[in-house]
């Protein structure tokens, strides 16, 4: 069991108009930056990894770590232009933690966003933000419009000497933007589709400049570390996955939406906090980080949901992206709905993923439409395989992921349809 947590990221979403200015200064504020801009980077740096911050899009990758493989100066002159970059593309089925973030307290993420390209000595940060979400770029950009007018943004931020600039970019619709490199092609202009890795961004990422990709979440973390410190922030989750997460809960509870607590609580708990199963029906499957994670079923309720307890339980955290199932939902049927999802947004680059979704959304249609054999169930495992550490980038991985728990757990489900159209087979023949 963790400890309960006195709202951390989320303490001013309930205040009237929490996202303007005045607001965010009433409540502490603008208070990090002064802070973090009287000290050195590398002391910023030392402190996000002391605190353990790891990357809140999914992979968990540790945030100082990332920040420290930026190269360093020159003759007190980086060689080229560092640049810091804020995936907004939130696209992972069922997360919806990071829009309801930037709508109600936009400055956490600028003041963030400044404390982390200061320690990354970058002076042109880049929010890339999902294209449907029309409101939230509004938002961000009226934010950035108030921090440039009180002098947090711009030339001489609060008379430090350090300046930079932040542009809002709004992204098109395409769920592969969310991988960072797609994403940066597409900042640049370009179809967005995955690059080589190596190199990573941090050595040629933007415009082939020293680059970092971070989450939302992850960077409005940063003001709340420099204010309260490392020591602070590992007192919240688990040792080696500290601090608070916005946990985001769709599906058949009672009252779905944003809660936070600290990482590794249980579904169990977080089921207390959200009114329990919707009209009491009990709890079939659920998702831990969004679709792209394998499924969890009932018997995995006390599973601690931080980066170790998801990954040892044989899953893993994804963007804390609980959707919870009830017993009234077919497995295959959800399975095929996340498929044919996959298969849209699959960019095409490599051939495992564009031609494997392909055949998994014809094949589970098929079962689903009544119309498979038993021997699907196996072809769909082995093109599952075929993807499966064979395609270019995690979307393909992902894709497999509903496939191969759902079979896991609920394999009779699958075998039934196929069993009811043997019958149908058989009839018809007889
Ligand atoms: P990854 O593990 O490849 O990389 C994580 C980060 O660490 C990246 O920024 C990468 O550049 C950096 N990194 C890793 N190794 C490095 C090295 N040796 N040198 C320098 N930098 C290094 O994971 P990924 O492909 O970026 O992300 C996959 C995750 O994204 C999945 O776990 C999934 O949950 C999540 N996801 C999130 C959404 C969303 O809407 N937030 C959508 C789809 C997927
Ligand atoms: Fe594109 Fe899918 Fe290959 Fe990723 S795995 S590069 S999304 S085709």
């Amino acid at each position: 069991m963790t400890d309960p947590l006195t709202p951390v990221l989320t303490k001013r979403w309930l205040s009237p108009e929490s996202w303007r200015l005045s607001t965010y200064e009433a409540l502490e504020g603008y208070t990090a930056i002064k802070k973090a801009l009287s000290g050195t980077p590398e002391q910023l740096v030392q402190l996000i990894k002391d605190a353990g911050l790891r990357g809140r899009g999914g992979a968990g990758f540790p945030a100082g770590v990332k920040w420290s493989f930026m190269p360093p100066d020159v003759n007190g002159r980086t060689a080229k232009p560092h640049y810091l970059v804020i995936n907004a593309d939130e696209g992972e089925p069922g997360t919806c933690k990071d829009i309801p973030l930037m709508m109600a307290d936009p400055h956490s993420l600028i003041e963030g966003c400044i404390i982390a390209s200061y320690a990354m000595r970058s002076h042109h940060c880049f929010i890339y933000v999902r294209g449907e979400a029309l409101h939230c770029i509004r938002r961000l950009n009226a934010a950035v419009r108030e921090a440039y007018g009180a002098g947090y943004l711009g030339k001489n931020i609060v008379g430090s000497g350090y300046h930079l600039d932040i542009t809002v970019h709004a992204g098109a619709g395409a769920y592969i933007c969310g991988e960072e490199t797609a994403l940066l092609d597409s900042l640049e202009g370009r179809r967005g589709q995955p690059r080589l890795k190596p190199p990573f961004p941090a050595a040629a990422g933007l415009y082939a400049a020293p680059t970092t990709v971070n989450n939302v979440e992850t960077i409005a973390s940063v003001p709340y570390i420099v204010n309260a410190g490392s020591d602070w922030f590992r007192k919240m989750g688990r040792e080696k996955s500290p601090g608070p997460k916005i946990y985001s809960i769709s599906g058949h509870v009672e009252r779905p939406g944003q809660y936070e607590a600290p990482l590794g609580t249980t579904l169990r708990q977080l089921l207390e906090l959200c009114g329990g199963m919707k009209d009491g029906i009990p709890l079939k499957f659920w998702t831990p980080g969004g679709s792209s994670t394998p499924m969890f079923t009932a018997e995995h309720l006390d599973i601690p949901l931080d980066f170790e307890g998801a990954a040892e339980a044989g899953s893993m955290l994804g963007t804390t992206a609980v959707q919870v199932f009830n017993e009234t939902v077919s497995v295959p049927w959800a399975v095929m709905k996340w498929t044919q999802f996959y298969e849209h947004e699959s960019c095409g680059k490599c051939t495992p993923c564009r031609e494997g979704t392909y055949w998994l959304a014809q094949i589970l249609e098929r079962m689903v439409d009544g119309r498979g054999t038993e021997s699907d169930i196996d072809t769909l495992l082995d093109v599952c395989d075929n993807i499966l550490g064979r395609s270019f980038c995690a979307l393909g991985d992902g894709a497999v992921s509903p496939i191969t728990s759902g079979i896991k757990y609920f394999r009779d489900e699958f075998l039934a349809l196929c069993e009811s159209n043997k019958r149908e087979l058989v009839g018809a023949q007889a």
